[in-house]
């Protein structure tokens, strides 16, 4: 079962997608003028109503983008590629709403509010904004102070059963009702855009968060059935999970699986990576002979998802790791000597956006 609180590590995408209805991203490839890498890639590799998210693009019409965050621990590659995604459509205009969910954090992880508030500035925004987002452009809200989203959610809340709720998130007996409650308050964040004015809205995710996107658009049409409200279904877009170091998901509960933002360059980081799970054949003899297998290589991913915007210089690692002329060693060495360079200059341009960070909640 994959619900936004667990998620197991061998996902079938493919079957999720039937499963669900969720639908290839490659098909509107081509309707996309500059799509982000991540498309390109398929590491975005699918989809719900994405089709009006390209028109307002092209039409350089009004939309909206929603990206909830619930603060917990230190942001390492795998949450970057939600800041990614983010920046792509503040370049294309769009109004990014990003609620910090103190209240779930509350009800689900049992984390008070002050600690909540500061984590999600310390580390989390000061990370969007060192990353590149614009902080004029975005609007960034603690769920429990923003009283539009708490009325909405009060409102919605009537349009679904708990039924409905035990079947889509598998609620048990011991499961607090403010747990219960929490979707609702982010089913209110995804259509608060659209409080005052129907628009398109997007929310980038990970297959995890399918749950909130299904019922999401499941209470706004049944919302729509009142004349009180006239949403807009959100639109979707879900990505791959990054994999971890040492193979398996990428964790902050776990650090020899992940590469933080706030990491320096050090002798450690580089062991990390040097001791990192590579699609590398057993002896030299054997790479030069066989080559080896990026698919299931770690350090390929890095370069895939985070370090290689070039697709002629990827495609060169790629065909030379397959002939067996690239060895694991050195391409390990670039790969390190790349994050070094990230990580650097990330950690430059962090100490201002803390500063920018603690004037913005
Ligand atoms: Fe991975 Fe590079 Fe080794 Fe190929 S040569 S398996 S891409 S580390």
């Amino acid at each position: 079962m994959i619900t936004p609180w667990e998620v197991s590590e061998d996902i079938d995408y493919k079957k999720t997608m039937e499963q669900f209805g969720i639908k290839s991203i490659k098909e509107l490839l081509d309707d996309i003028e500059n799509p982000h890498h991540f498309m390109r890639r398929g590491i975005i590799f699918g989809h719900r109503d994405f089709g009006r998210i390209i028109n307002s693009i092209n039409e350089n019409k009004k939309f909206a983008v929603v990206s909830g965050m619930m603060p917990s621990g230190k942001m390492h590659f795998g949450h970057k590629m939600i800041i990614d995604q983010l920046l792509y459509y503040q370049k294309h205009n769009a109004e990014i709403y990003i609620p910090i969910a103190d209240l779930e954090a509350y009800w689900a992880r049992g984390m008070d509010f002050e600690t909540t508030k500061n984590l999600a500035i310390e580390e989390y925004i000061t990370n969007y904004i060192a990353l590149g987002l614009n902080p004029d452009k975005i609007n960034i809200y603690l769920q429990s102070k923003n009283e539009s989203v708490k009325d909405l959610a009060m409102k919605l809340s009537k349009r679904v059963n708990f039924s409905e709720m035990k079947g889509i998130y598998g609620f048990g007996g011991e499961t607090n009702i403010g747990h219960i409650f929490a979707p609702i308050v982010q089913v209110a964040d995804i259509l608060y855009p659209q409080l005052n004015e129907k628009i398109p809205t997007i929310v980038p995710v990970g297959i995890d968060q399918d749950p909130h996107l299904r019922l999401t658009r499941d209470i706004a049409s049944r919302a729509n059935k009142t004349k009180e409200f006239n949403f807009m279904p959100p639109s979707s877009t879900y990505h791959r999970f990054m994999t971890g170091l040492s193979g398996g998901k990428m964790s902050s509960s776990k650090p020899e699986t992940a590469i933080f933002l706030s990491d320096t360059p050090s002798k450690s980081l580089k062991k990390k990576i040097m001791s990192s799970k590579t699609g590398g054949r057993e002896t030299l003899e054997e790479q030069k002979k066989l080559g080896g297998t990026p698919e299931n290589c770690v350090v390929y991913e890095l370069f895939v998802y985070h370090l290689i915007d070039d697709d002629k210089e990827l495609k060169e690692i790629y065909d030379s790791c397959k002939g067996g002329e690239l060895l694991c060693g050195s391409c390990k060495k670039n790969c390190y000597e790349k994050i070094k360079e990230f990580l650097t200059d990330l950690g430059e341009k962090r100490e201002c956006a803390k500063e920018i960070a603690m004037q913005i909640v």
